[in-house]
């Protein structure tokens, strides 16, 4: 592309996207395209020649939209919402534009001493104490991992980077059933192995009970294991569950257990000092993950891990070649030996754009009004005949189930969920929740209103309705 087109698609670009934003509420939430459609949409090999920008354009305009599911759309309400506030959005053109390297200081001090600010600005918004450092990942399974990583070299007086683990005592590591499947990866990808990592039962309320860790660390210290850190669970992915987090460190404490506590999703929701007693005694842990690019509103990626002390993160991950070395510097950070990539974008910005742009009491009115409206919902559906609440809102996430009589409630349950996203006008996934097929509510999408939230209730209404003369035809 010529210099002086860049403007001109630049614009151009900004304008569909505005437009895009502005109509969102017209199209189906998730793409309705089948597998393979877009594939058969795309030649097979690559052009040898130029194609002009006009064509570009216009086969994106044609290709790509309807093959999407719309993540800012205002009536998404499956997985956890993937905000991306305009504002953020803004910011990542400029980030795209300078394209930096943000590994080290030197090649990109603004990014580094940003990222250090907002990741202070960051932690006094959540309530954490002063003390609390960190760094801004690209997602919450990289912050676990680099968190599951430094547990097992703390455990092996870092010797596993150096030697590798033959020969070691096996590592193991706890966590509850509710816990994010990317621990599992983490556990997968630090060589410590699935059957190490120990899913300890969970009590009543679907938070790891501590009791049962005390018995288990203990029966595998017995048994010549080494006991190396706990992963606790602020906001399951799965129905919102959180651990008891002040219990359950001073058991890990007793052990001399390293602390990493997933809060990725429920973290943005401590900005709300009214909601911080769901992580209660979280200031004793070593490592916190929480992704500003869930419900805060900062522009995919952007996932912050606080540590209480970098330094044994560092040791485990960082390396520093002579052609990496700063000369002549020695008080900078050099966030590369912080986490696993070498080459990381500059994510502060977003953060930076979006916390000025709309300050903290804004973006907590929007998460106080998604959990009053999640708990709205709930209390209606749980009104709506045939339907039941599998669990109660866990901030702003709850399940329920369709059951009508002489039906069975998995089958009914899955059916109306395929016609819910086939419908289009709002989106809902599933889990499996005490082996049954659940349907998970969340509301969280930066924009939403009330109304979007209604209007759910009334498509279950009516869906649940017709499906259910459907089945008796
Ligand atoms: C979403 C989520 C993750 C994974 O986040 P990524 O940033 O997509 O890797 C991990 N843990 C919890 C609790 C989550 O909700």
């Amino acid at each position: 592309m010529k210099r002086e087109d860049y403007f001109r698609w630049a614009e151009r670009a900004a304008r569909w996207g505005a437009e895009y934003l502005d109509t969102l509420d017209e199209r189906p939430v998730r793409a309705q395209t089948a597998p393979g459609e877009i594939a058969a949409m795309l030649p097979l090999a690559p052009p040898e020649e130029p194609v002009d920008m006009e064509t570009i354009f216009a086969d994106f305009e044609r290709i790509v939209p309807d093959g999407m599911t719309h993540w800012q759309h205002r009536r998404f309400f499956a997985y956890f919402s993937a905000n991306a506030a305009p504002v953020s959005m803004i910011a990542e053109n400029l980030t795209a534009v300078m394209a930096a390297q943000c590994m080290l200081w030197q090649t990109s001090p603004a990014a580094t001493e940003i990222e250090t600010q907002m990741v202070n600005w960051m932690r006094q918004a959540l309530g954490l104490p002063e003390g609390f450092q960190g760094v801004i990942q690209e997602s919450a399974t990289s912050a676990n991992v680099c968190a599951v990583l430094t547990m097992r070299e703390r455990a092996l007086g870092w010797r596993g980077i150096d030697s590798g683990m033959v020969g070691e005592q096996q590592v193991r590591v706890y966590a509850s059933p509710e816990t994010h499947s990317s621990v599992d990866k983490a556990i997968r990808i630090a060589g410590i192995g699935q059957q190490h990592l120990v899913k300890v039962p969970t009590d009543g309320s679907w938070a790891l009970d501590s009791e049962a860790l005390r018995r288990a660390i203990e029966a595998d210290r017995a048994a010549g294991f080494l006991p190396a850190g706990v992963v606790l669970c602020v906001g399951g992915t799965s129905i919102g569950a959180s651990d008891h987090v002040r219990q359950t460190i001073e058991v890990a404490r007793e052990h001399d257990l390293y602390v990493h506590v997933d809060a990725a999703w429920a973290g943005s929701a401590m900005i709300c000092p009214e909601l911080r007693a769901l992580w209660e005694g979280v200031e004793g842990a070593d490592s916190i993950a929480f992704n500003p690019h869930k419900w805060l509103g900062a522009q995919f990626d952007c996932s912050i891990q606080f540590l209480a002390d970098p330094e044994p993160q560092v040791r485990t991950l960082g390396v520093r070649p002579d052609y990496l070395q700063t000369l002549g510097q020695t008080e900078i950070t050099n966030y590369s030996e912080w986490t696993i990539p070498l080459g990381r974008r500059f994510r502060a910005l977003k953060l930076w754009f979006l916390l000025r742009a709309h300050g903290l009491e804004d973006l907590r009115q929007r998460i106080r009004n998604h959990i009053a409206w999640a708990e709205e919902a709930a209390a209606a559906i749980a009104l709506l005949d045939g339907f039941r609440l599998t669990t109660d809102c866990h901030l702003s996430l709850f399940t329920f189930q369709y059951a009508p009589d002489g039906e069975d409630a998995n089958d009914a349950t899955e059916r109306l969920l395929r016609a819910i996203n086939d419908d289009g006008r709002i989106y809902l996934t599933q889990t499996i929740h005490e082996g049954q097929f659940v349907i998970r509510f969340q509301v969280g999408q930066f924009d939403c209103r009330r109304e979007d939230v209604l209007v759910a209730v009334d498509v279950l209404r009516e869906l649940a309705h017709a499906i259910h003369l459907d089945s008796q035809n």
